[in-house]
């Protein structure tokens, strides 16, 4: 199951899993381009292939999601909280507290939601393995980005406490912090503005979306007895 599957590291991930041999779950909120990756993965790797489109802010649907899954894809044993967004660059005197609550509720509380939704049946079979897409944002804070730092700080500190709450289980917990990497993440960020967005990435060779997707999947083949439980991935000449 990975959520924000319709673009960027999600995406990235669908093609890697795929390619595993995995039967998948995709979720995001746009239909088409969900829907577009569903045939191209099964024209192309024969899986078997879900997609679920929603708002993962909405924690009542998230709470109801594993019942309604299909019964060939009702057991999750790999949950990847991917989706997520920043928006703005504003300082703290000037961030939008409709913007905040946003990023708060999509970063953290969804995936507060989701994990609750899906451990249940995972502690049951004793097998699972929850991947959490955190950021370098959750161990240095930068201005401009308050909120967002906030939101993978306090994804670092769930990450952390989930593991906690699961030593005992089979379940492995692992959170994977990318630096800065190229995707649609700036062009959210900035709201549709392609020149801010370009600009990020200019004068570096930034991380691309299959970077990430490989150290997700490294992390899901270890040995079983073998939890990765952090992974920082920076572009070679980000500091
Ligand atoms: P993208 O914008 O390319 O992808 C984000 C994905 O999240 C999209 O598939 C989007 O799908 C989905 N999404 C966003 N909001 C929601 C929502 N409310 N409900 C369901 N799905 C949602 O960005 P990335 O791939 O770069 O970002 C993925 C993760 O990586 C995020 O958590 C981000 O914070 C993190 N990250 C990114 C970095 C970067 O430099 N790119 C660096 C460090 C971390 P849709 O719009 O269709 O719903």
């Amino acid at each position: 199951m990975i959520t924000g599957a319709s673009s960027g590291f999600g995406e990235a991930m669908a093609w890697r899993f795929a390619e595993a041999g995995c039967k998948l779950v995709l979720l995001a909120r746009r239909q088409d381009r969900l829907e577009s990756l569903r045939d191209q993965l099964i024209f192309t790797y024969h899986v078997p292939v879900h997609t679920v489109i929603l708002d993962v802010r909405n924690v009542a649907e998230v709470d109801l999601l594993p019942g309604q899954l299909p019964e060939e894809f009702a057991d999750v044993d790999i949950l990847v909280n991917n989706a997520g967004l920043a928006l703005g660059t504003s300082s703290v005197q000037d961030n939008s507290i409709d913007d905040a609550v946003t990023m708060i509720e999509t970063n953290v509380t969804s995936v507060i939601a989701m994990t609750k939704a899906f451990v249940h049946g995972m502690i049951e079979r004793n097998k699972g393995h929850i991947v959490n897409i955190s950021s370098i944002a959750a161990t240095e804070s930068y201005g401009g980005g308050s909120v967002y730092c906030a939101t993978k700080h306090a994804l670092a500190a769930f990450t952390t406490a989930t593991r906690h709450d699961l030593v005992g289980t089979a379940i492995r917990v692992t959170s994977i912090s990318p630096g800065a990497a190229q995707t649609e993440f700036s062009l959210v960020r900035f709201k549709g503005d392609q020149e801010k967005a370009d600009a990020v990435y200019r004068g570096f060779d930034p991380l691309t979306a299959e970077d990430i997707a490989d150290n997700v999947l490294y992390a899901c083949t270890r040995p079983e007895h073998v939890q990765i439980a952090d992974i920082l991935v920076l572009a070679t000449n980000q500091a």
